[in-house]
């Protein structure tokens, strides 16, 4: 007897994992994105994502991420190249730690739960991080469990373990929607017509999943960021052991970045409003007045980096919920469809465990988590959004 069949529309860290899940599972899978794979324009696809367990009082993310580390150290076990470097995050701020701020909540949380992040006044952040000695720190933390995963080469390595474990992808051709028999969702149609049925279809598109699935183009909203990779001029200052994952007073700046690359660069991000754009803009890019900012706060943070040659940008985008929470759910006017997306900007971290999460949806099987990722329309406004997301 053949197995159930699933398409999944999207090879990017939700489709992929969830792929091998299902797959897992019992599942004939396959994959469908126009590619080539990694694409070069998914989210997934960069030289590095941040790996934390600190999300301010969102204790139920935290939790989740110590499931994940698991997992990320059971797979880099496995792996022939190092990808995940766990080199610590580091979070300081300019006033003293106060009840509610994301990173006094994030200690509390931490520490609540048996780990050890470590309190610096500005005496041990100068001493420890001397990039920041002149960014007027007075207050922070270093949690060691923490760091980045190299994640375009993860998803390489993800794509040929799915393709081993016998999942099959279909590439150079784009789907232009579901395919339906009466209301029930029974596979897809690819842009140059062809039909492809399945017993149940995972929307797993990111960012172009409201363009993709217009009726949520209100609960789910396509954000571009600016990425920035800069050359420093005094590399050394910038080796993991003294510039570790950082979020620089984050709430107030929104910016965050990494020690130096392989690739000899640091890159620094903005987790700020963004812009409201289609990934498939043709104008996607990072602007002017998006560098012009990023050089202020260099300034007045990292001096040392503040005239350091770009050598390249990128504008990565979100596929944001209005309160920041993932959407990974059953459509109710839909039997056979499932929407695995509304990433907001802080997904890849839980890659050894969000596949299973959207197969347990696709199942019907309890996930105490699917309550927080449900499917909730009704949900607009900015209430859920972080501080730093608030600002222009
Ligand atoms: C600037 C930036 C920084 C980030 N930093 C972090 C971080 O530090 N830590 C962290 O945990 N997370 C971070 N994230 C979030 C993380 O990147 C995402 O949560 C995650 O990559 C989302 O994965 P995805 O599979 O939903 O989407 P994507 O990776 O974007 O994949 C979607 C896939 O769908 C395909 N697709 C689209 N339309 C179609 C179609 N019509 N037919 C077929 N295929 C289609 C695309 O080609 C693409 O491959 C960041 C995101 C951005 C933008």
């Amino acid at each position: 007897m053949s197995s159930p069949t699933i398409a999944i529309i999207g090879a990017g860290v939700y489709g992929v994992t969830a792929a091998l899940a299902l797959q897992a599972r019992g599942y004939a899978v396959t994959v469908f994105d126009p590619g080539p794979l990694p694409h070069p324009g998914a989210a997934s696809t960069d030289i590095s994502k941040v790996l934390r367990p600190d999300y301010g009082p969102d204790e139920v993310y935290t939790a989740w991420m110590e499931q994940a580390f698991e997992g990320w150290q059971r797979w880099q076990a496995a792996w022939p190249d190092p990808l995940v470097h766990l080199t610590g995050v580091f979070y300081p701020a300019r006033t003293p730690l106060q009840p509610g701020d994301y990173e006094y909540e994030s200690y509390q949380v931490l520490a609540r739960r048996g780990h050890r992040p470590e309190r610096l006044d500005a005496a041990a952040i100068a001493a420890r991080f001397p990039a920041w000695a002149a960014a007027g720190f007075v207050d922070g933390y270093y949690n060691p469990l923490g760091g980045y995963a190299e994640s375009g080469r993860v998803m390489g390595q993800l794509l040929r373990q799915a393709e081993a474990a016998g999942v099959r992808f279909v590439t150079e051709r784009a789907v232009v929607r579901v395919h339906e028999q009466g209301s029930r969702a029974a596979g897809v149609v690819l842009d140059d017509g062809q039909v492809h049925t399945a017993g149940q279809v995972v929307v797993a598109a990111g960012a172009w999943t409201p363009h993709l699935l217009p009726e949520l183009a209100g609960a789910l909203r396509s954000t571009g960021l600016p990425v920035f990779h800069l050359r420093p001029a005094r590399p050394e200052l910038f080796q993991a052991e003294r510039f570790p994952v950082f979020g620089a007073d984050v709430t107030v700046t929104g910016y965050y970045g990494f020690p130096l690359h392989r690739e000899g660069v640091v890159k620094i991000a903005h987790h700020g409003a963004g812009r409201s754009l289609s990934p498939a803009d043709p104008a996607r890019g990072v602007t002017e007045a998006e560098i012009a900012h990023l050089r202020v706060f260099l300034r007045g943070y990292l001096p040392e980096l503040a005239e350091a040659p770009l050598a390249f940008t990128r504008q990565c985008f979100y596929c944001d919920t209005w309160d920041g929470h993932l959407w990974i759910a059953p459509d109710p006017a839909r039997p056979g469809l499932v929407v695995a997306a509304g990433d907001s900007g802080h997904a890849f971290k839980f890659a050894p465990v969000v596949g299973d999460v959207i197969a347990d949806a696709v199942e019907g099987r309890p996930n105490p988590l699917l309550a927080l990722f449900r499917w909730r329309p009704e949900v607009r406004g900015g209430g859920g959004q972080e501080a730093s997301r608030q600002q222009a």
